[in-house]
Parts: structure tokens; C-alpha cells; sequence
């Protein structure tokens, strides 16, 4: 992929830990620079520490001050952004007569909002490098269960985003497409999968098991590289084959 004196630049949400952590180690392996974004200090120095060609930005992609300010930051350490690997999410699980407006909108406010304002943000930068964004939704934007009524809304909302984004970038060369995971066991599913849920998702998902970090990073890193370089507007579903069966969500 890469130039060495002149590396690409990813910026990722969300990358002190699971997903967003996997998807930065396997950038940096592929010689990209990485702007890693995360709201929790703590764990975002303490991982980012040692990682050469990553630099840590704390900020919250719910608010636009931080963004805004993030954006500009980034921009001074990089001078370029390449991709935008939005990944910042909360989980949540509850059917609509337990979820009042303040939890709907905690959950909105990073899944959805969080999208739009680090997309806004970081456009006019990769409209300069014909450069990609990849969304990570969720199979629970694609299908509808009685228990994710604002986690399933917040990720069927990122993928229609992500098909506008792509219809409105398409002329600029920049490429948007979004990732929905099946069930990964990291600190946000295992918050709330219960040991019923996981042995439904194993009989639910073909390949019988739950994906692996690296497993979601390698989807993620395809469609924000130029191996890419055709595909707008899509989702991948890395997913172990769960969509492919048509069986609702445990
Ligand atoms: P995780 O909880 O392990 O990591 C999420 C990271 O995002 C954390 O470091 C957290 O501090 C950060 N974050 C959360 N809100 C933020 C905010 N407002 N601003 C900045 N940083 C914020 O979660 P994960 O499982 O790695 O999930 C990553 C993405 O994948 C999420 O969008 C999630 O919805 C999606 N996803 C996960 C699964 C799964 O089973 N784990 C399945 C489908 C989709």
C-alpha cells in the first residue's frame, strides 16, 4: 500500500480498545500513520504508547467542540488524512417501553451523531486525497430485534448515511462504505450478551462462533485501501454468515 516517506494517514474512533484498537495495529502493519481517537484517556495513552506511527487525540466524537478541535489537531500532526475509520460506538440493550429519551439519545449521540460530525469534520481533508471513509454499523441495523430498539436504530441510521455520504462524494473520488459486524467479543458485547444470547448467536451464525477483532479489522482495512478502489456505498456484513440465513437476532 504504502510510500514509507510518505505514509497514508488513517484517523480512527474509538481506538483504545477492541475493534478500533485491532483495526489501527493492523493499519500500522500495513504502513499506514494512525490518528487513534478515543473519549478514554487513560486507556487511549496507555495502548497508543510504543505503537511507532500512531499518535493519540482524546476527544469525544458526540461533541462538536472536541471534533472540531480534534480535526485541527490532527491535521497539524499529519498535514493529510487519507481515511476515516468511523468506529466509536456504545452498546445498548433494552425494547422501546424501557428506553427513556435520555438513554435514546446517549446512544444516538455517539453511534449516529458521532458519525456525521467526525464525517463533516475530516470531508474538506479527504476530499484533497480522494481518500475513503468506512462506517461500522452493525447486523443490528440490518435486522430488527424486540430488545435493540436504539442500538438497532442508531446503526440502520449509519448505513443510510453512509449511502448518502457515498452519493454526495462520489464526484470528489471519495469512496464511503460502511462495515456491519456480527457478535465480537469485546468489553462492549460482553456488557451486554447474556450466556443464552451467545450459545443463540452460535446456533444463529453459520460459521458457529463469534468473529475476532482482527477478524472485523481486516474488513475494515480492505475497504479504506485503494484495493478497494471500485466499491461506494456498500455494506459488508463480517458476520460469519449470519445475514445469509435470514434467522432473527437472539
Ligand atoms: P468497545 O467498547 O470495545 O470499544 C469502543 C471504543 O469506543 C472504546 O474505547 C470507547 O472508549 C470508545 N468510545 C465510545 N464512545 C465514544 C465517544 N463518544 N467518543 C470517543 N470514543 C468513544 O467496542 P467494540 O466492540 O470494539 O465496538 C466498536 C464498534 O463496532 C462500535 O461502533 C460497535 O457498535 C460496533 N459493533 C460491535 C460489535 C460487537 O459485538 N463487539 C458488533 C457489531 C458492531
Amino acid at each position: 500500500m504504502t510510500n514509507s516517506s510518505n505514509p497514508p494517514v488513517a484517523v480512527v474512533t474509538g481506538a483504545a480498545r477492541g475493534i478500533g484498537l485491532a483495526t489501527t495495529q493492523l493499519l500500522l502493519e500495513d504502513g499506514w500513520h494512525v490518528a487513534m481517537i478515543d473519549r478514554d484517556e487513560p486507556e487511549l495513552m496507555k495502548v497508543s504508547n510504543g505503537l511507532t506511527g500512531a499518535r493519540p487525540f482524546v476527544c469525544d466524537v458526540s461533541v462538536p467542540e472536541d471534533v472540531d478541535q480534534m480535526a485541527r489537531q490532527v491535521l497539524a500532526w499529519s498535514g493529510r488524512i487519507d481515511a476515516l475509520v468511523n468506529n466509536a460506538g456504545v452498546a445498548d440493550f433494552g425494547p422501546m417501553a424501557d428506553t427513556d429519551f435520555k438513554r435514546w439519545r446517549t446512544v444516538m449521540e455517539t453511534n449516529l451523531d458521532g458519525v456525521f460530525l467526525c464525517s463533516q469534520a475530516l470531508i474538506p481533508a479527504l476530499k484533497q486525497t480522494h481518500g475513503a471513509i468506512v462506517n461500522i454499523a452493525s447486523i443490528s441495523g440490518l435486522r430488527a430485534s424486540t430488545l435493540r430498539v436504539a442500538y438497532g436504530t442508531s446503526k440502520a441510521a449509519v448505513i443510510h448515511l453512509t449511502k448518502q455520504q457515498a452519493a454526495e462524494l462520489g464526484e470528489h473520488n471519495v469512496r464511503v462504505n460502511c462495515v456491519a459486524p456480527g457478535p465480537v467479543r469485546t468489553k462492549l458485547a460482553i456488557a451486554v450478551h447474556s450466556p443464552e444470547i451467545i450459545a443463540a448467536y452460535h446456533d444463529a451464525i453459520p460459521l458457529n462462533r463469534y468473529g475476532a477483532e482482527h477478524e472485523i479489522a481486516q474488513a475494515i482495512v480492505f475497504l479504506a485501501s485503494p484495493k478497494a478502489s471500485y466499491i461506494t456505498g456498500q455494506v459488508l456484513a463480517a458476520d460469519g454468515g449470519f445475514e445469509s440465513t435470514g434467522v432473527g437476532l437472539p
